[in-house]
């Protein structure tokens, strides 16, 4: 049966964020340097409210949110950032692993943390909760330091309920969080998992996306999968078929 993506956000929310006394806590379950973006250091947060078939999330980290990782204050995240920033001499940040904007008052926080410090924030997301939560895109307009990349799943309803599993009506979501940045003003673009699209699809969402603002279909992203084994055999288990992918070692260096 597909699921409700709003319902499962929320549901996902409880299992991963607490109030603490030091303001919401969320769980994480690493805090890494990574090779993407020329180099960023990225806190690794449990939990999304999608279940995408390509994920490259470990399918126990994906599973069992109520049992992995452990809760950080919005002061701890941004100090551990901070702090494996300098020791990498990276000024770029992120939060992966997970949707980072599950757990509102947590990431708002964290960016206040991080605000006037030279850093640069990347918000990769799914968008979801940014579309149904009123005021997000607006709270993120005060972060200028942050760009928010939403990564749609596929070019169509069609395609994103193929590929998470949840009502196809989320892809509207989608757009719509990309819609609400942009009138916020937010700095962002869309990237797009199309290893699963034709050409048609593509051409399809570059005209909503247009529709929308013209720069953002001018900046979308070419999202291809990653064939690490776990996704290989994610996908073979759902039966998905892909036309484009690459070995992990040979990704292009323009995705990287
Ligand atoms: S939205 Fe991202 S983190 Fe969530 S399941 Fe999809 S690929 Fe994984």
């Amino acid at each position: 049966m597909p699921y409700d993506p709003i319902k499962r956000h929320v549901a996902i929310e409880k299992l991963v964020t607490r109030v603490g006394p030091y303001g919401q806590e969320r769980k994480y379950y690493r805090i890494r340097p990574a090779r993407w973006y020329g180099g960023i250091v990225t806190a690794d947060c449990v939990g999304c409210g999608l279940v995408c078939r390509f994920c490259w999330v470990s399918d126990v980290v994906a599973s069992r949110p109520a049992e992995v990782g452990k809760f950080y204050t919005p002061q701890q995240v941004a100090e551990s950032l901070e702090s494996l920033a300098r020791k990498c001499g990276l000024d770029l940040l992120r939060i992966s692993g997970g949707e980072p904007t599950i757990g509102k008052e947590h990431l708002l926080a964290v960016l206040d943390n991080l605000k006037g410090k030279g850093y640069r924030f990347i918000l990769e997301t799914n968008g979801i909760p940014i579309a149904y939560e009123e005021d997000y895109a607006k709270s993120l307009a005060k972060y200028g330091f942050v760009h928010v990349r939403v990564s749609l799943k596929g070019c169509s309803e069609e395609e994103f309920a193929r590929l998470t599993g949840a009502e196809p009506e989320g892809f509207k979501l989608q757009l719509e969080a990309l819609r609400k940045l942009v009138e916020a003003g937010v700095s962002c673009h869309p990237s797009v998992m199309a290893s699963f699209s034709t050409k048609e699809s593509f051409r399809s969402l570059t005209e909503r996306l247009n529709q929308i603002s013209p720069k953002l279909a001018e900046e979308i992203e070419i999202e291809e999968l990653i064939l690490y084994p776990h996704v290989v055999r994610k996908l073979q288990r759902y039966g998905l078929k892909y036309y484009t992918g690459y070995a992990p070692e040979n990704v292009p260096p323009e995705q990287v």
